[in-house]
């Protein structure tokens, strides 16, 4: 079993300061009227989100143009969510990954819309340790062009057959989200899917976006590890 748990809203929130550093790195390269407002980010690829930005403020979408700005949101988010209270894990979350951790029947993983690093910035900022997923499948790595969240499953199973020595069923890979993309990424491959309303959308939202399960948060620990474990 395979459980790949989404970042953002998901796992924590850094109470929108991830949206507020692409603001600061709008700024800083492109002056004082660079708006992040002018994008949709709940569900999205960062390299897309980067994308839509540079293109809503007239510039083309370059490789060289969205590596700068992700190293610049890179600097940006590790300064502003390093302020105290400001990025947390949401509720249940480090009971649920503890009692998931103590379990040998199951990998944890990471599928997330976030760059490496950046994920990584908000994980330990909220009091969770990336070393704790060993299967981890990020927003830059889709090999087509453009990307899509729905490239990143396989790679994620690719990436536990190369740690593990063994093969895994779409079946036995379970999608944790916040939002319809990751609900559709997983019914794109045929995994289960467990929806959150720790973001913007609800339960029913999630529900009717084609969710196994979907739930108001991940607090009643017992419950969710059952349901984890059921194949
Ligand atoms: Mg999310």
């Amino acid at each position: 079993m395979l459980i790949l748990f989404d970042i953002d809203a998901t796992l924590l929130t850094t109470s929108r300061t991830g949206i507020a550093a692409m603001g600061e790195a709008g700024r800083e390269r492109f002056g004082e009227t660079f708006d992040e407002g002018r994008v949709e980010y709940a569900g999205r690829l960062d390299p897309l989100i980067i994308a839509d930005l540079l293109r809503a403020h007239g510039r083309e979408a370059t490789d060289e143009a969205v590596l700068d700005f992700r190293q610049r949101y890179r600097a940006h988010l590790s300064r502003l969510v390093s302020k105290p209270g400001v990025a947390r894990a949401c509720p249940g979350v480090h009971d649920l990954l503890a009692a998931l951790r103590r379990s040998a029947t199951h990998t944890l993983g990471l599928l997330t819309g976030n760059f490496p690093e950046t994920g990584s910035i908000k994980l330990r900022a909220s009091g969770i340790d990336p070393d704790d997923f060993p299967v981890q499948a990020w927003g830059c790595d889709s090999p087509h062009s453009p990307p899509a969240r729905e490239h990143l499953p396989p790679i994620a199973m690719r990436r536990y057959v190369e740690r593990y020595g063994r093969g895994i069923k779409p079946s036995e890979v379970t999608i944790v989200g916040d939002t319809p993309h990751d609900i559709a990424c997983a019914r794109a491959h045929g995994c289960r899917s467990l929806g959150v309303a720790t973001g913007q959308f609800s339960v029913d939202a999630l529900a009717a976006s084609g969710a196994d399960r979907a739930v108001p948060d991940l607090t009643d620990t017992e419950e969710m590890v059952r349901w984890l474990m059921r194949q």
